[in-house]
């Protein structure tokens, strides 16, 4: 049962996402963020709000808790603000996922189910 709604059936969600690549809190749900200004692509444990902000390199961790509605998470790369408070809100969501092509022009097709055979 998939949490993450996105409208546009092209973009992943945690069921894309293989989750025998990471290990993170032991009730790992796993999504794929992309930042729709620079591109960058990193995964989320919804689960604990793990960010894993770099795929090569899985031990760099920060938090992405944030309880005051006025705050604002940005992207680990470039630090553009998200416009939404809940980037994983149904309505919003969209803005923030990757689709399959852009995961794997980022050389992270691994991270996917079935992604492995992607050229
Ligand atoms: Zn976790
Ligand atoms: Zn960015």
């Amino acid at each position: 049962m998939s949490h993450i709604q996105p409208r546009d059936f092209a973009l992943l969600t945690d069921r894309d996402v293989d989750h025998t690549c990471v290990s993170c809190c032991g009730d790992e749900d796993f999504v794929l963020l992309r930042c729709r200004h620079c591109g960058h692509i990193w995964l989320e444990c919804y689960e604990c709000s793990t960010w894993f902000v770099n795929l090569h390199d899985l031990s760099q961790t920060v938090s992405s808790f944030i309880s005051d509605p006025s705050a604002r998470l940005a992207c680990p790369e470039c630090a553009v603000a998200f416009d939404d408070f809940n980037h994983l809100a149904d309505d919003v969501v969209d803005a923030y996922l990757p689709n399959r092509d852009h995961v794997a022009a980022a050389g992270f097709g691994h991270f996917l189910v079935d992604g492995r055979a992607d050229p």
